[in-house]
């Protein structure tokens, strides 16, 4: 798949498949969140975003984020902070768990699961979707705590 910008080949792949148009706003964000990489509101990308393309506004930041995010190349989290934090859905980054400091707000990835995590949440998918005869398609692991710097501060 060539891409004549040269960058994220998977979110052009993406787009083609729904007929849809790359504009100035969805390049923007995809770029930008590729940049920052992480977890972030929809303030702080507009924040980013606006800075190089002044004319975007924070609508477009929304509905586009709405929109990656349903193209299934943008994750939404709820963090329990408030407000919805983006993560752009990277070829590295694709399946991984968070840990996530009440403190400073920090969320911590990890995929480098132990071998016990795998065979644990694989055995409660399989237990719950007998139970529940329901068919598990993915999981969200979340551990909520305090990062090693909010420990010290205490
Ligand atoms: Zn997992
Ligand atoms: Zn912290
Ligand atoms: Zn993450």
């Amino acid at each position: 798949m060539v891409n004549r910008r040269g960058k994220g080949p998977w979110w052009v792949t993406a787009f083609r498949n729904q007929g849809l148009r790359i504009t100035e706003p969805r390049q923007a964000v995809l770029d930008v969140m590729q940049k920052m990489s992480g977890h972030h509101s929809a303030d702080e990308i507009f924040f980013r975003v606006h800075r190089l393309y002044p004319g975007i506004g924070l609508a477009t930041i929304y509905r586009t984020l709405d929109l990656l995010t349903r193209l299934g190349l943008v994750k939404k989290h709820d963090f329990g902070q408030g407000r919805a934090r983006y993560e752009l859905i990277t070829k590295e980054a694709e399946h991984h768990h968070h840990l996530i400091c009440e403190g400073c707000g920090k969320v911590i990835d990890y995929n480098d699961f132990m071998n016990e995590e795998k065979t644990l949440v694989k055995k409660i998918e399989e237990v719950l979707s007998k139970k529940h005869n329901f068919k598990i398609k993915s999981h969200n692991l979340q551990f909520y705590g305090l990062c090693e710097n909010c420990q010290k501060r205490r």
